[in-house]
């Protein structure tokens, strides 16, 4: 059977008679007894201890004296603590009322000891479960956040993933057109990455990849959405942004990427570039996939003009920024 060696219960209001014989009962069972005169006290202790049950003194409702009492029992309610109303006075009347007012039991007076035994026993058993079941709960909610948050995570650079991107762009895509406000997407792709695996290794190319993404997160607003796109392949979402801001962002991103340095396993040092594309939604574009495409183009572009680079999808069309490098 459950049982909960390290229960405290806490007895209220009791003449001396009653304390002593209520504590001579709960020895039985090797309960922690405290006993409190006062309603304020008492709600402290609920505050300040592990107090799991309450019995408490009341002859009657009608006594302006005993209804004070009634604070007690809604403050352990709400705390989930149960109390038992032990009372002279046994109608029905009498009984609805502090059940009514959230104790979760009555026993009248005098105090059979098996029967008080039985009746503590059983609430402090529903307590244990209770508190159980509690902290199952609060840790399986810790687990399910954890989960939500690994869904959505590249393991290797903790940036978001492809999955949550594609969400994201569509929810982007809706507000601002609902808004009518600006969208731009940034694509980043680093410049032959092969050869950085190929000639430092594959932890170089896994450490190059976890310093280009902190890069993003950094420059990034709080509003702007980074995720690893692909293998070396990354993508920003820039709401309310326009080109010409997109385009700042990006270069100062592309900025930084150069600046890196590195070194492999052998000491050897080595840096690296990144091209980027970027496009901003237009009245045309149907789809998350269209700015995605427009996007993709725009690194192609700046992939084929030469790298390391920023190139701004349909700006040669436009006749306006061309390539910038
Ligand atoms: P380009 O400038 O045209 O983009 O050349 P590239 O070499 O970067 O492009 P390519 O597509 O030929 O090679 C991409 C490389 O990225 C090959 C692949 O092994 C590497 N890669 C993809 N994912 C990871 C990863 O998680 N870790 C490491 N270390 N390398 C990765
Ligand atoms: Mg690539
Ligand atoms: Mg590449």
């Amino acid at each position: 059977m459950i049982r909960d060696e390290k229960s405290l219960v806490l007895v209220a209001n009791c003449g001396r008679l009653i304390r002593a014989y209520l504590r001579q009962v709960l020895s039985l069972e090797e309960r922690d007894v405290v006993c409190l005169p006062t309603v304020q006290d008492s709600i402290s202790a609920t505050k300040r201890q592990a107090i799991d049950l309450i019995l408490v003194d009341v002859d009657s409702c009608s006594s302006t004296d005993d209804r004070r009492w009634v604070e007690l029992i809604v403050a352990a309610d709400q705390r989930n603590i149960p109390t038992i109303v032990m009372s002279s006075l046994s109608t029905a009347e009498h009984k609805a009322f502090w059940l009514n007012k959230g104790a979760a039991d009555f026993i009248s007076k005098p105090l059979a000891k098996l029967a008080l035994l039985a009746r503590t026993e059983s609430h402090l058993r529903a307590r244990t479960r209770s508190n159980s079941l509690a902290a199952t709960n609060k840790e399986l909610s810790q687990k399910v956040k954890q989960l939500e948050r690994l869904a959505i995570t590249d393991g290797l650079t903790g940036l978001y993933n492809h999955r949550f991107f594609q969400e994201r762009l569509k929810a982007e895509l809706r507000r601002a057109r609902r808004h009518g406000t600006q969208l731009s997407l940034a694509m980043c792709d680093i410049d032959h990455f092969k050869r950085v695996n190929d000639v430092f290794g594959h932890q170089s190319g896994d450490a190059v990849l976890g310093s280009i993404s902190r890069v993003l997160k950094d420059i990034c607003r709080a509003s702007d959405l980074p995720a690893r796109y692909g293998g070396e392949e990354f993508i920003v979402i820039l709401p309310e942004t326009n080109t010409k801001a997109a385009y700042a962002a990006v270069e100062r991103m592309r900025g930084s990427i150069q600046a890196l340095e590195f070194s492999d396993s052998r000491n050897k040092s080595f840096s690296v570039t990144a091209s980027f594309g970027i496009a901003t939604l237009e009245a045309c574009m149907r789809s998350p996939s269209d700015l995605i495409e427009c996007v993709d183009s725009g690194l192609y572009m700046a992939k084929q003009s030469g790298r390391n680079r920023t190139v701004i999808y349909g700006s040669q069309r436009a006749g306006k920024l061309g390539i910038i490098e």
